[in-house]
């Protein structure tokens, strides 16, 4: 059990006389005045000097962020010239690999903006030769596979924009890819794997909120349908008119599904 301390005993509890009769007049006074109680006393010349000596070299505290006047910036000068700043000529040691680490990992998927000297300036445009400044300064940096995976961490679960999946498909399309094995795939299997399909499927889906058009079931097994057959009307193929949402039994019912196409060209006299 902790016991309470012994009551303090005020160190001047019974002791009389420690203060002149002026000093506690003064004290009296400033308290009433609110001012200090050193007010009209003087340090003496041996105080001065030792207080001096004491704060030779430290900062003034009462100095930061004030402005410094022109003359004051001149005498300042004046007095510290030919001084060796405390910093000259040396160097910061190598930040350890764990520090590298966890300011990158701090930094991944930031935007990276280029350091600016002047900082009235708030943001910089990138101009085609900025660009290929920054270009020509990274041509030869390599990615490690920690770097890589940092990359694809950053970027995972982010939607890309419709115009960036078209850019990618326009990129890897045909030779370019390395899946391409010389053109062996139909036109047809190659169209209906395209990003443009797909896009075209999406929003048919979402017109129709994800619903068979004939039965009513929501989601589960939906495909777009052309209503004007794929085979027949090459022009309609990406016509969001043109496609409808039905489960896979309904488009199987439907008279243009899979080889009842030939039956339904023979009836409306197609010849394609
Ligand atoms: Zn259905």
């Amino acid at each position: 059990m902790i016991s309470a301390p012994a009551k303090a005993i005020p160190w001047n509890k019974g002791k009389r006389g420690i203060y002149s009769p002026e000093a506690l007049r003064r004290m009296s006074e400033s308290a009433h005045r609110r001012s200090s109680w050193l007010k009209g006393k003087h340090w003496s010349e041996a105080m001065r000097r030792k207080m001096s000596e004491a704060h030779r070299g430290l900062p003034t505290p009462w100095m930061f962020g004030r402005p410094v006047s022109e003359a004051m910036r001149r005498k300042l000068s004046e007095a510290h010239k030919g001084r060796i700043p405390w910093n000259k000529g040396k160097t910061l040691p190598p930040l350890s690999a764990e520090h590298r680490l966890k300011l990158s990992m701090a930094m991944t998927g930031k935007k990276h903006r280029p350091y600016v000297r002047n900082p009235n300036r708030k943001t910089v445009e990138y101009t085609p030769e900025l660009r290929l400044r920054m270009s020509i300064a990274h041509k030869g940096q390599t990615v490690d596979e920690a770097g890589r995976m940092r990359r694809r961490l950053a970027m995972l679960g982010k939607p890309k924009t419709i115009e960036h999946r078209l850019n990618i498909s326009k990129a890897f399309r045909g030779a370019n890819s390395h899946f391409w094995m010389g053109g062996i795939s139909s036109v047809n299997a190659a169209i209906k794997n395209s990003i443009e399909y797909k896009l075209w499927r999406q929003a048919v889906f979402k017109r129709d909120d994800y619903r068979c058009l004939g039965c009513g079931q929501k989601g589960g097994n939906i495909e777009a349908d052309h209503i004007y057959p794929f085979s027949l009307f090459p022009r309609l193929r990406f016509m969001v008119e043109n496609g409808r949402t039905l489960c896979h039994e309904c488009h199987r019912d439907t008279p243009t599904y899979g080889h009842k196409i030939h039956q339904y060209k023979k009836q409306h006299q197609l010849t394609c």
